[in-house]
């Protein structure tokens, strides 16, 4: 044995064993469960630009294509968001059925199980796209495929349940919803008492061997309309049925919803936002072993294939409603800051307003950027557990900036509720997006680092694997080797970070063009960021998992570089548009600056001070920029204040709005005061008014009706609804219920 092993990394390995967090056997597992992509590069601390650069750009087949433009299209037609949120509180009968027949609800499941076969990034597509007119909507159609039965069976299921279910699943003769947050057990959804216990039982008259389940689970999405409940259960096999007697673990199985003891049916209301969510519980309910999606031999694996499924879902659903709002929200704001006036100028002229809509422009432009990166990587058919919690967070989070950046730009006008609102509907569903697959605080602050901390640094986990070796000899061996690999790794990035924090030169492609400095500037965090985390290790070992503010703040540095690589990415694929680089610069400089605030943070509130003593002076994480310039700030802005390509290539793929509704009034009035805009800005220049320009002589006749006609075009739009006492009597019928759900009334 070598004297290093001996002297040195003995002792170490020694000392690792205590500081180095453990993986239990479910950890493992769930670490074991996604795989890695891109942000594997950043928290290498120098990226390999060629896998960003390479990546395929996502595009639609012709099928997929035709699936938007005519079944999503004629879907949204025939719904009316007003109605179903404040009316009849559910979608229509016909659009149900529609939903059903056309495979809305088997997108995800290929097509020799008779789904639809789409891509990540269709499926992304399709949900932007209902989204774009009703929430409601898409996440009626986005649970189905997202994490539930459909992507648990189509991972794990055996070949019987792909062959009775998918179809099934597919056609919507089966209808799913995923129970396992449970009362008690809401983000740890590990501690739920929901409980499986093994037994004999009958089944289609036969004694079978099974499970006989009780459950109290709550906010589960569909469920009150649901034919089958994909449900994560405590299983106990108490005299050793199955194997030894004792806990199996947490484990999935299908519950047809018509078994006796299942109850279902009622609602709870979502944030105003009418998709059929509510709790359902179950007493004795009793189910086959074949009812365990992938059979037996799943038993006891449920955590691992939950997180298995969310590595797929998470990165999919929200995100692209997220685009949907944040889409929505940078066409409003900007043709609504283009058509109101004060102070006798469009708002969007004046300089707050303007910070305001560029934070909308970026975040628009962002979040498209990451949902195009992330189904483009789900495409090439990795399983992102990383890049999903990163996706689901950030793009959740800046959906809520975004929402309340246009909410205060159209101030009154989106305040006043009614069937002309058309900002109030994304508003009240941010919450749920914050909430639901993970909610925002315990994503940001557990998962994303801690997850990515293990599955992403390119020695971490390999360390811990030698670490958790029971054989000595090999154990020293692994660890020798990760762990001086680890050393000079880390070695490496102080040196990268610090020449590059100095020096401001850090790798960037040869032919990167006009976005090399911020191809430069994204390597010089990574090696900063590399190397601050490994410091983080270093001091804190295990002690990391429960410094959640720490975890945070190396998570937040990490999701903003991703989401800068996003961009860069879709810059390219665009084909460069030199009139974006204005998003570009906002983005991408507002990320910068939250990465210099992250690590300066972190750095300083490391409990062993003297890192801060030797990273500090290294590398400068205190002389971060101080985000967008007034300039940037303004000329973004400019993008969505006035028609653009940039304008167009942000919004497009949105459900086109029904001419009277709310937004088709915005859009017409947009259009009718940008056609009008050669008129408007004569007068401007003479400081006349219309009727005082036509007394005048400066304007015909025709051209005075044009400017009555975009006056009333943009009074409908800044009319609000109002009701009279006898509409809202019908509209407030008593909300409380009268029969309590059964536990509430003990
Ligand atoms: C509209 C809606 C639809 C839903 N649909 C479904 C569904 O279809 N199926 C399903 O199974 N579930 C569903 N859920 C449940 C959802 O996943 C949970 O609400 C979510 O997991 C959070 O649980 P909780 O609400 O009990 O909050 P809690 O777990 O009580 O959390 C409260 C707060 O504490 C924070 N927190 C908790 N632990 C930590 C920690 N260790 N560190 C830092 N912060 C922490 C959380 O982030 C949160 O901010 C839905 C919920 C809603 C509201």
């Amino acid at each position: 044995m070598s004297l290093r092993k001996t002297y040195v990394t003995k002792p170490i390995l020694d000392w690792a064993k205590r500081a180095l967090p453990s993986l239990s056997e479910t950890e493992a597992e769930a670490v074991n469960s996604g795989d890695v992509h891109f942000e594997a590069e950043l928290f290498s601390g120098k990226p390999d630009w060629r896998m960003l650069r390479d990546l395929q750009a996502p595009t639609l087949t012709e099928e997929e294509r035709a699936f938007i433009d005519g079944p999503c299209r004629e879907f949204c037609d025939m719904i009316d968001p007003w109605d179903i949120d404040h009316q009849s509180g559910d979608l229509p009968a016909e659009a149900w059925k529609f939903l059903r027949d056309k495979g809305f609800f088997g997108m995800i499941i290929p097509k020799d199980h008779g789904g639809l076969g789409f891509s990540a990034y269709a499926h992304s597509e399709v949900v932007r796209y209902i989204a774009s007119h009703s929430a409601t909507a898409a996440v009626t159609v986005m649970v189905p495929n997202s994490l539930g039965p459909g992507e648990l069976i189509l991972q794990f299921g055996t070949e019987d349940q792909k062959r009775v279910w998918l179809p099934r699943l597919a056609s919507g003769d089966e209808l799913p919803a995923f129970g396992l947050t449970s009362e008690d057990a809401g983000s740890d959804a590990s501690a739920m008492t929901d409980e499986g216990v093994i037994c004999k039982g009958t089944w289609n008259g036969e004694d079978v061997l099974g499970i006989r389940m009780n459950w109290a689970k709550r906010y589960i999405t569909l469920a009150p309309v649901c034919s089958v409940l994909g449900l994560a259960f405590r299983l106990r096999d108490p005299e050793g049925l199955l194997g030894p007697a004792g806990d199996i673990g947490i484990t999935c199985a299908l519950v047809p919803t018509d078994l006796p003891g299942v109850e279902t049916g009622r609602r709870h209301l979502p944030s105003g936002t009418m998709f059929m969510n509510g709790p359902t519980t179950g007493k004795d309910v009793f189910i086959p072993l074949d009812h365990i999606i992938g059979g037996p031999d799943y038993a006891g694996r449920g955590w691992m294939m939950l997180m298995s499924a969310l590595a797929a879902g998470r990165g999919i659903s929200l995100p692209s409603l997220s685009a949907a709002s944040t889409a929505m929200a940078a066409h409003t704001t900007g043709a609504y800051s283009r058509i109101r006036k004060q102070f006798n100028l469009p708002i969007g002229l004046f300089g707050g307003v303007q910070e305001a809509m560029a934070r909308i422009a970026s975040n628009a432009y962002v979040l498209d950027a990451g949902r195009r990166l992330t189904t483009a990587a789900l495409d090439e058919g990795h399983n992102l557990a990383v890049i999903s919690a990163i996706m689901k967070y950030h793009a959740t989070d800046r959906m809520r900036d975004t929402l309340n950046d246009a909410m205060d730009v159209h101030s009154g006008k989106a305040v006043i509720d009614g069937p002309l609102n058309y900002l109030q509907p994304f508003y009240r569903a941010v919450p749920i997006g914050i909430t639901v697959e993970g909610a925002n605080i315990v994503t940001r602050n557990l998962i994303i680092f801690g997850q990515g901390a293990i599955r992403a640094h390119p020695y971490l986990l390999k360390e811990i694997e030698a670490l958790q070796e029971p054989d000595p000899e090999k154990a020293l061996d692994a660890f020798d080797q990760h762990f001086w690999g680890h050393v000079g790794h880390s070695i490496r990035n102080l040196l990268r970070g610090g020449w590059s924090a100095w020096t401001g030169r850090g790798d960037a492609p040869a032919d990167a063009g006009k976005v090399a400095p911020v191809y430069r500037r994204l390597s010089r965090w990574s090696a900063a960021f590399a190397i601050t985390a490994d410091m983080a290790f270093l001091t804190l070992g295990g002690a990391l998992k429960r410094k959640e503010m720490i975890s945070a703040r190396l998570g937040d540095a990490l999701s903003e570089m991703y989401l800068i690589a996003a961009v860069l990415k879709r810059w390219e694929d665009e084909g460069r548009n030199d009139a974006d680089l204005p998003l570009v610069h906002h983005a991408t400089e507002t990320g910068f600056a939250r990465i210099g605030q992250a690590l300066d943070e972190t750095i300083a509130n490391m409990p062993a001070r003297w890192v801060g003593w030797v990273l500090r002076p290294i590398l400068r994480p205190g002389a971060h920029p101080r985000g967008p310039s007034d300039k940037v700030t303004e000329a973004a802005a400019k993008l969505i204040y006035a028609p653009s390509a940039t304008r167009d290539r942000l919004v497009q793929g949105l459900h086109t709005p029904a001419p009277d509704s709310g937004l088709g009034r915005i859009d017409s009035a947009y259009r009718l005061v940008e056609e009008a805009e050669p008129i408007t800005k004569r007068l401007r220049e003479i400081g006349k008014t219309a009727t005082e320009g036509r007394e005048a002589g400066i304007l015909s006749d025709a051209e005075f009706e044009q400017l009555e006609r975009v006056e009333a075009a943009v009074q409908r739009v800044v009319a609000v609804d109002d009701y009279t006492p006898e509409e809202l009597e019908r509209l407030f019928s008593d909300m409380r219920p009268a029969t309590p759900w059964p536990e509430a009334a003990e």
